[in-house]
């Protein structure tokens, strides 16, 4: 740790979503004072079930969190991919001991509001974060020795740095990639989240099921211990609504998922409600740090979820900035750039690799069925091996 961490004004963060309060934690652990500035009047997530490939665990590790992101997850002993037309089960990975074994780190899932209370009651226990609310950051300066930034009632904040995590639609990147809105993807996610007890027997499974279909997915797993159902509907649609968690359409979504098989079609019956999120990413870029500001999670390389990363990716996002700038706190500007030199090619091919599964996943007639026959192939050791790339990092 350098000498000068703890000196000078904090580190300002702009947005208290996952990736925000990991980089507030990961940097009052290397000494350093941080504000987080935070739109909404409460800190809370919205949304259903995340999953936690082995490098979140990796990254959670390195900053003390891991047990108690474990303490209310669900472990599940497989993820199994099948035909949603023939239920057919086309390749299945177990997640138990062997794939311990290989990635040294459990395969999880769990609630995006457990995760976000983790790192949550970590900085509220930290003498060195401050949390604010209705905050929004609109505006900010370069002054040589930090930044300034602007709220939207005209309040002006000094920091050491700023660092932008506020999201897909993030103001900060406007300002200093200004690379315009993000790519729309034409796919909608419609997502639920059941009781356990409101789900038939003969439909709960422990594992994490996706049902490929034709230009849909239909993606279940348990929550909090098993205590609640995770349901996400995926499919192509030319609606679009911006931003997340608007209401849903039931009538669009059975037109889509038509002719599947009944397990999926029963599952979509049992949910009254559904929130809808319009998919959207963006291209890679390698430049996401200015002077005193850089990007972290959604804001700096938003993905589709085809690859459950956004919230892993910026988990190590917040480790990595941490590390970088305890390495030279009093060139933090520096410090920005090597946290973007090892992190812009890792998640750029995760922003990629999402895509392709996401075509993987909906494909089609011929496709559909090369798809099939090439997964059918592979070994155990094979869909390890496929993944690793992405696993064995964090
Ligand atoms: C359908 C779906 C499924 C997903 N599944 C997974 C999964 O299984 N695994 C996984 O790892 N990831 C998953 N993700 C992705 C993951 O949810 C996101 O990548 C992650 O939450 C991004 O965190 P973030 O903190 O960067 O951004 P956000 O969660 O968007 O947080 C941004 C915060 O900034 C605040 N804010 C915005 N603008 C301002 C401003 N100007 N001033 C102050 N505050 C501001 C917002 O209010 C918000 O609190 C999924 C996403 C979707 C849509």
């Amino acid at each position: 740790m350098g000498n000068g961490n703890g000196s000078g004004a904090p580190i300002l963060i702009a947005g208290g979503g996952i990736g925000g309060l990991a980089a507030a934690y990961a940097l009052s652990l290397k000494g350093f004072p941080v504000r987080v500035l935070e739109q909404s009047p409460e800190f809370r997530e919205v949304g259903a079930g995340i999953q936690l490939g082995p490098n979140i665990f990796r990254a959670l590790e390195k900053i003390g969190l891991k047990d108690a992101v474990l303490a209310d997850a669900h472990i599940p002993p497989g993820q199994e991919m099948r035909d949603a037309l023939t239920g057919e089960l086309i390749t299945a990975m177990p997640l138990g001991e062997a794939y311990f074994k290989r990635f040294g780190q459990p395969y999880g899932v769990t609630h995006r509001a457990d995760i976000h209370a983790v790192f949550l009651n970590a900085c509220r226990a930290s003498n060195l974060v401050t949390l604010e609310n209705n905050r929004k950051v609109a505006d900010f300066e370069e002054g040589g020795d930090g930044i300034t930034a602007t709220l939207d009632d005209g309040e002006r904040i000094k920091g050491r740095a700023l660092i932008g995590c506020d999201g897909m639609w993030s103001r900060v990147r406007e300002k200093i990639v200004g690379d315009g809105k993000p790519r729309v993807s034409g796919h909608i996610a419609y997502r639920a989240v059941l009781k356990r007890e409101e789900v038939p027997d003969d439909l709960w499974r422990p594992d994490v099921v996706l049902w490929a279909g034709p230009r849909t997915h239909f993606v279940h797993y348990p929550l909090r211990r098993g205590e609640l159902f995770n349901l996400v509907a995926v499919f192509h649609s030319d609606a679009y609504v911006e931003g997340w968690n608007a209401e849903a359409d039931k009538e669009e979504l059975f037109k889509r998922f038509q002719g599947q098989r009944p397990e999926v079609l029963r599952l979509l019956k049992l949910i009254e409600t559904w929130r809808m999120w319009v998919l959207c990413d963006r291209e890679p870029i390698k430049d996401w740090s200015q002077g005193h500001t850089t990007l972290l999670g959604d804001a700096a390389h938003p993905m589709l979820q085809y690859l459950a990363q956004g919230a892993c990716q910026a988990t190590e996002d917040a480790v990595c900035i941490a590390e970088k700038a305890a390495a030279q706190p009093d060139d933090l500007p520096a410090a920005f750039k090597a946290y973007q030199e090892q992190r812009y090619l890792r998640t750029g091919r995760v922003q990629i690799m999402a895509r392709v599964y996401g075509e993987f996943y909906h494909a089609r007639g011929v496709t559909a069925e090369l798809r099939n026959q090439m997964l059918r192939a592979r070994t155990v050791e094979d869909s390890y091996e496929g993944i690793a790339w992405l696993y064995d990092g964090g």
